[in-house]
């Protein structure tokens, strides 16, 4: 019984299980949730390139740029943001507003920026998706010359400075390098590499300065979005505690069939119990759930392992990963195990039982002293200054 895991040990892929040369590095938790943390324990690298490129571009794109996981996101860095090294944070993403602002041809996307700054994308029609995506999920990760990299129209919603690099480093973050950043509101210095309003744009500013920032928004809210990204968790923490035996099993595959799946049909033939429903409500009850990150739970249900996710506090899904208990036995720490993911701490802890987890979270006790730790930095981070400065003398 080999309970060691390496790499060799695995020659099919994880998410296809078809047999690769070299394989590549895989985070099977989403950029949008925060692997650039140093300690992230979520790295695999039996994943052939092949998935790792489609994977990244259909189901953690999609994910990423999803309305609700960018509003979450944005709020979380917003209390988190190192503003003297300018740190970018993601844009919130609210929706189509062709309704509202027309310019000839072109589609216009209307993000909030971190200080609730306006940022409208105009841009020529993303060509027809598959595989899913709602239209805020294109520009990333597609090759830069098959869309319109299109133009930004940036209206700057704080007057204090302090926040200035940041609002910059964020809006350029968004969008790709060809895309050009106009701002509406502010002087431009040749330094910032953005762009004051050409002439050309005048008609174009006035409509926006006009409406007030009264748009009627449209969001296509891709209900896809997340089943696809819990199945690739799914397999993630599946191998991760398990090894080769999860990788080979039917468990495995019967989740490699939710990950793939065509068709909306095809995807309801596919069983997985409790797949893909993150649900906003009442997650903020979840006992599993830390309002300064995502908690990953995996726990023995009786005659099934689950894997639990709770993002942001505030989302949550629960999906059953395998029911041969013989894979897990020994594996899983007593009560279940836990890992926790802090993006705006750039650090990871776990694996550490739910025990640990509920009493350290309680204020009880430091039974985990890594988890006591990284809840004393969330606490101590410090308050934002205000966007606006004080208008008066004193
Ligand atoms: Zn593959």
């Amino acid at each position: 019984m080999g309970t060691n895991r390496t790499d060799s040990q695995v020659k099919f892929c994880l998410y296809c299980t078809k047999d690769f040369g070299d394989g590549s590095r895989e985070h099977f938790v989403p950029q949008a949730l925060g692997v650039s943390v140093p300690t992230n324990p979520f790295l695999i690298t039996n994943v052939c390139d092949r998935c790792n490129k489609l994977l990244g571009k259909f189901v953690d794109g999609p994910f990423s740029r999803n309305f609700l996981i960018q509003n979450h996101r944005a709020n979380l860095s917003r209390r988190f943001v190192n503003l003297s090294v300018g740190e970018a944070m993601p844009l919130s993403y609210m929706g189509n507003i062709n309704k509202s602002i027309e310019y000839v041809g072109h589609d216009c996307d209307f993000y909030i920026g971190p200080t609730g700054d306006a940022v409208y994308h105009f841009h020529l029609p993303y060509p027809e998706l598959h595989f899913g995506g709602g239209p805020e999920s294109v520009p990333f990760t597609f090759p830069s010359n098959t869309f319109d990299p299109g133009f930004v129209m940036l209206v700057v919603r704080a007057t204090n400075p302090i926040w200035n690099k940041t609002i910059k480093n964020s809006v350029k973050n968004q969008f790709i390098q060809e895309t050009k950043i106009y701002v509406v509101n502010r002087i431009v210095t040749p330094e910032s590499k953005l762009l004051a309003m050409p002439v050309e744009l005048e008609d174009l500013k006035n409509k926006i300065v006009n409406l007030g920032g009264k748009h009627e928004v449209q969001t296509t809210v891709n209900l896809d979005f997340d089943a696809r990204e819990i199945a690739k968790m799914a397999l993630g923490f599946g191998y991760l505690v398990m090894g080769d035996a999860f990788a080979r099993s039917k468990d495995a595959q019967t989740i490699r069939d939710l990950l793939w799946a065509k068709s909306p049909e095809e995807k309801t033939k596919t069983i997985v119990r409790g797949a893909g429903v993150f649900s906003n409500q009442d997650a903020s009850k979840d006992p599993v759930g830390w309002d300064s990150g995502h908690v990953f739970l995996l726990k023995d249900v009786g005659e099934a392992l689950a894997l639990h996710v709770n993002l942001f506090g505030q989302i949550s899904a629960t999906i059953q990963i395998s029911s041969d208990q013989s894979l897990w036995m020994g594996k899983i720490l007593s009560e279940g195990t836990i890992y926790i993911l802090a993006p705006g701490l750039r650090k990871s802890v776990g694996p550490i039982s739910v025990g640990d987890y509920l009493v350290v979270k309680g204020g009880h006790a430091r039974s985990s002293e890594a988890f006591a730790c990284l809840l004393d930095e969330a606490n101590a981070s410090p308050i934002q200054p205000p966007f606006d400065l004080p208008n008066e003398i004193s």
